[in-house]
């Protein structure tokens, strides 16, 4: 019979590889009470497959390699900084492109500069670091996206968007007090969801009306604009790179973790089209990163990103990257387990209190759930749910999100699909157990981001 579909194989081939250790169960309890229930905690040799995050975790190309030979480590002016901020300019489009070690070092500079105490930021779904260094700034963060963001079952193509209405209302309460509209691509918290073309297109005609800016979130907008190239009317066929030219040229300005579509393990920078920002910008950086021609990286991680910048924008590059992560959903979709959907680009979000409906929030079902994963298999997983959504700084009650996920990051071009087979297998027999797991009880509370740091024991049943 001629064979009528083929599948896809991944766009490179191994040239080097890194041993991963297999432990024993005991090994594994052991290495979880020492880690205080916390995956965050573990040693990374006591992991067998890391699905911590996607973030600085990407294998490199031999191409960036060879770029980190050519690092030019000058204190001021290397040659790598022009290269990157010409990948920037070409890639994304903004006319000032500034350093930083890392996204969040972008975050911190650009709230620093644009918010002033008692301003209000919206956005399309809260980010852990984002919001802090807004709420740092003296802002506070509203929610404004749509409501099927929120539902891990709803199958919205494009649970990204801002609930337009909701956007709207909070510009005109807050009259010249919303310096800018923080629009994420894709939206981490939901589930890497992607936010549509047309929805942007709307987000900036109201920040022109109410003369406020648009920043990006840029981290994963070569994600989002391969969900647009597979779902948005009028994108089927164009380029990634094209969409996410558009995608970046209906805002002002962005943040970027190098860490995600860059490919790069270290890295970040804000790129911003206004001169005065950029110039504001530019002299914060000497104090909080370094020079404004390297801001916290190295000249070889420059290079790194640079190049990096430019292979995230492949069409085959992304589509195996989507793809992989496809498969690893849908394998667990056919078992009936529940996650987040449509799955999202980089990672799939099992449905913690779907999955585990005799644990109260308050008892962190989802910090429960990665904790039991690693138990079973040595999988590493993190929490995207009560742990990590922390207190108000108002009143200092805990946030208890609808949300209540573990995420199962796929690092980019690092696993094979036998990684992804053994990871489901290893969710599959959790499930099959899923009443003999307990809740747990923090033990011990950091104040900044608690999810990184915070120590748990199980709960007495
Ligand atoms: C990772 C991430 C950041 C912060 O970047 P870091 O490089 O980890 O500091 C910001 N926004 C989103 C959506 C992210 O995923």
């Amino acid at each position: 019979m001629p064979l009528t579909r083929r599948s896809w194989a991944e766009p490179f081939k191994i040239k080097v590889v890194e041993p991963v250790r297999l432990t024993t169960a005991g090994q594994r309890a052991k290495a979880l009470t020492e880690a205080g229930y916390n995956t965050f905690l573990l040693r990374s040799r006591d992991v067998y497959i890391d699905l911590l995050t996607d973030s600085g975790t990407s294998a490199m190309s031999d191409r960036q390699w060879a770029g980190m030979m050519l690092g030019d480590e000058a204190y001021a002016g290397s040659e790598n900084y022009y290269h990157l901020e010409a990948a920037v300019q070409k890639a994304y489009g903004y006319r000032h492109v500034i350093p930083t070690h890392q996204g969040r070092g972008a975050e911190h500079l650009l709230s620093r500069v644009l918010i002033k105490p008692g301003d209000v930021i919206p956005g399309n779904m809260y980010f852990t670091t984002t919001r802090l260094h807004q709420e740092m700034a003296g802002g506070t963060f509203h929610d404004a996206v749509i409501a099927e963001a929120h539902d891990p079952a709803s199958t919205h193509p494009f649970k990204g968007n801002f609930d337009l209405e909701k956007l709207e209302s909070i510009l005109r309460d807050h009259p010249g007090r919303v310096p800018y509209i923080s629009a994420a691509a894709t939206v981490n918290m939901a589930g890497g969801q992607p936010i549509s073309l047309e929805n942007l297109t709307h987000v900036r005609a109201l920040a022109d009306r109410h003369k406020t800016r648009v920043i990006l979130d840029a981290t994963r907008v070569a994600e989002n604009a391969y969900f647009l190239q597979q779902r948005e009317p009028g994108q089927q066929g164009r380029p990634i790179r094209a969409i996410v030219r558009d995608l970046c040229a209906l805002t002002d300005g962005c943040t970027m973790s190098a860490k995600k579509d860059p490919l790069a393990n270290i890295g970040g920078f804000i790129g911003i089209n206004d001169s005065t920002v950029a110039d504001e910008i530019s002299n914060l950086v000497v104090v909080f990163e370094g020079l404004h021609t390297y801001g916290g990286m190295a000249g070889r991680d420059m290079e790194a990103v640079a190049i990096g910048i430019e292979e995230s924008l492949e069409d085959d590059h992304i589509r195996a990257r989507v793809g992989q992560v496809e498969y690893l959903g849908e394998k667990l979709r056919a078992w009936r387990i529940p996650i987040v959907l449509p799955i999202g680009g980089h990672g799939i979000y099992l449905d913690a209190r779907a999955f585990l409906p005799h644990i109260p929030q308050s008892q962190y079902p989802a910090q429960a759930l990665a904790a039991a994963l690693y138990l079973d298999s040595g999988v590493r997983a993190m929490e995207r749910g009560a742990v990590s959504a922390g207190r108000d700084p108002l009143t200092g009650a805990e946030r208890f999100p609808k949300l209540e996920l573990v995420r199962l990051t796929i690092p980019r071009r690092v696993y094979t699909q036998a990684h992804m087979d053994v990871t489901a297998e290893s969710v599959y027999c959790v499930y099959e157990e899923r009443d003999k797991v307990r809740g747990l009880q923090m033990t011990f509370e950091p104040r900044f981001l608690r999810f990184f740091q915070a120590r748990f024991t199980p709960v007495n049943s």
